[in-house]
């Protein structure tokens, strides 16, 4: 626990957030409740984020003179989005309190050094082995074993830049097929379940989890999530203690999403981990007392921490490219909890809102 923790972040205080997606916007929108204001950098010009809050820089997130500028006109700064360059992220910090901090984002920028973390402290992950050429790929794929999953190490999300290799792949396909030059070749894992932790933790200190949740994905892309996950509640509660020291050994300040395979044999493996509201975590909007953007919002601003009590079951499904263009339907379902996010284009595979249904308490566990 930190001696002193830094002074709350008085309301009114400005947030600056790296980032313009919908996790800031959902940000935005609860701090704003708590009466501050968000001023967000990002390079697009109509970004979900921007909608909704005081100010925006849109630069580059390597434009050296708006980082400058940006960082002195906040109170503080976070990310919704972990992959900003490593040079701007320093050059922030030598303006403004930076939460989390650069090494936590350091850590989740880089799918070896986080799995190599994850392992240093004790969480375990499918075995993996690191892999710069097509060669080296030939000689992990014997010692792993197929089936086995390629991920670039750098950018990759919603299954981008990932390559399954099938028991007839050929090695030198599925190199190019990543697209990259460094990837981390992963043992497949025969999962029963994929769940997800999430942690805030203050510059206090104090943590505070939500009930671990369970994630169903369709082409790589999280399509639902259930509240609470349909699991043993001793696995949950292990669940939680790893996310807890992680979040722990990260030192972090902010908001931890823990993504974990539950096998068929009943071990836990942590997949990946994000230092930022998630997705996985948008149910707790309207089914907890206190929603994980509003804890961001509280731990970054140095403030105690909300309950994270859930008073309903809740099922979050995600609008992805042309489900929301039928938001009339949606809207004439009372009881459908319809967030939009503002985006005019509807790609195919890009997330556009969500639904969240609740049910009565303990409902669901089934
Ligand atoms: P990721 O980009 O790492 O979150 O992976 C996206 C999805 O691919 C995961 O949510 C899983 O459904 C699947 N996946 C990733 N890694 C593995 C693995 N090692 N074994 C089996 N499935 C995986």
């Amino acid at each position: 626990m930190a001696a002193h923790p830094p002074r709350p972040l008085v309301p009114g205080a400005t947030i600056g957030i790296m980032g313009g997606g919908q996790l800031g916007r959902m940000t935005a929108m609860a701090a704003a409740r708590l009466g501050y204001r968000c001023h967000i950098f990002t390079p697009d010009k109509d970004g979900p984020a921007q909608q909704v809050s005081a100010f925006t820089t849109v630069a580059a997130y390597d434009d050296a003179e708006a980082l400058d500028s940006f960082s002195k006109s906040v109170d503080v700064v976070t990310f919704e989005f972990e992959n900003v360059p490593h040079d701007s992220v320093r050059r922030l910090a030598q303006n403004v309190p930076l939460r989390p901090d650069w090494k936590c984002l350091h850590i989740s920028q880089d799918r070896l050094r986080e799995k190599d973390f994850l392992n240093r402290i004790g969480t375990p992950t499918a075995p993996y082995r690191a892999v710069g050429t097509a060669i080296e790929l030939a000689n992990a794929v014997k010692i792993l074993g197929r089936p086995a999953v390629l991920k670039t190490t750098r950018l990759g999300y919603d299954g981008k830049g990932q390559v399954l290799i099938s028991p007839d792949m050929n090695i030198g396909e599925a190199w190019e097929l990543m697209g990259a030059n460094e990837g981390v070749l992963e043992e497949f894992v025969n999962f029963r379940y994929e769940v997800s932790a999430i942690i805030a933790r203050n510059p206090a200190g104090e943590t505070a989890a939500f009930d671990i949740v369970e994630n169903r994905h369709k082409d790589h892309i999280l399509a639902t999530t259930i509240a609470p996950a349909r699991i043993p509640d001793d696995m949950a509660e292990k669940a939680a203690v790893m996310a807890r020291h992680i979040a722990e050994s990260l030192e972090l300040v902010g908001l931890l999403a823990v993504e974990m395979f539950i096998t068929s044999d009943g071990r836990l493996l942590i997949n990946e981990i994000a230092p930022r509201p998630h997705n996985s975590g948008h149910w707790t909007i309207d089914a907890c007392i206190t929603s994980q953007f509003e804890q961001f919002v509280r731990a970054v601003c140095g403030l105690p921490l909300g309950s994270p009590r859930r008073h309903s079951d809740a099922v979050m499904t995600n609008l992805i490219g042309d489900d929301a263009a039928d938001w009339q339907t949606i809207l004439a379902d009372p009881e459908a909890n319809f967030n939009l996010y503002g985006k005019t284009k509807a790609l195919p595979g890009r997330k556009m809102g969500h639904i969240t249904r609740l049910y009565p308490r303990g409902s669901q566990t089934a």
